[in-house]
């Protein structure tokens, strides 16, 4: 998998120090997740790097390869994302004039926090988003960057606003 690219197609160096994150795209994660609950579900992060930091502007749903493979049909505790949706991702991305810039996936009934797996299994450099569910709600969202630990979310009020530069002059 190539490293993202900033929109001047060099690869990004910046660790990113925040993710903004647009609406629609966390009402998408946050259904999917308590729709595929209680397996694991998880997809693409599209989005643009800005200055610091990373706006995600809309998200791609993947299967999980591990859901129906487990034996005797219990729900999936981890996932595996179908390679063909990062290529569907990139070819929406470059629709959208949009990068990839993580991956989401769910915790059922565990805490929003990479699991040894997850960690093991990172892209670098890659934000990963994950958002903890049980039963009856979204317990809470984060995202890491795994080789540098959590950075904070920012709700952004629009897709415009997530990606808009001044937004990311923060103190
Ligand atoms: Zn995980």
């Amino acid at each position: 998998m190539a490293l993202p690219r900033t929109s001047t197609g060099e690869p990004s160096t910046v660790p990113a120090r925040v993710l903004r994150l647009a609406p629609e795209p966390r009402a998408e994660i946050e259904r999917s997740a308590r729709e595929a609950y209680p397996s694991e579900v998880c997809g693409v992060l599209l989005g643009r790097r800005v200055g610091d930091g990373i706006a995600v502007e809309e998200v791609a749903r993947a299967r999980n390869l591990r859901v129906g493979a487990a034996p005797g049909g219990e729900s999936a505790r981890s996932f595996e994302l179908d390679p063909g949706a990062l290529v569907a991702a990139e070819d929406r991305a470059r629709t959208l004039g949009l990068e990839i810039v993580g991956i989401w996936h769910s915790h059922p009934d565990a805490p929003a926090i990479p699991s040894e797996e997850d960690r093991r299994s990172a892209w670098r450099g890659w934000c990963h988003l994950i958002v903890a569910v049980d039963r009856n709600s979204i317990t809470d969202v984060r995202a890491w960057l795994l080789d540098r630990g959590e950075i904070p979310i920012v709700s952004a009020p629009s897709a415009e606003a997530a990606r808009s530069i001044s937004s990311f002059r923060l103190a």
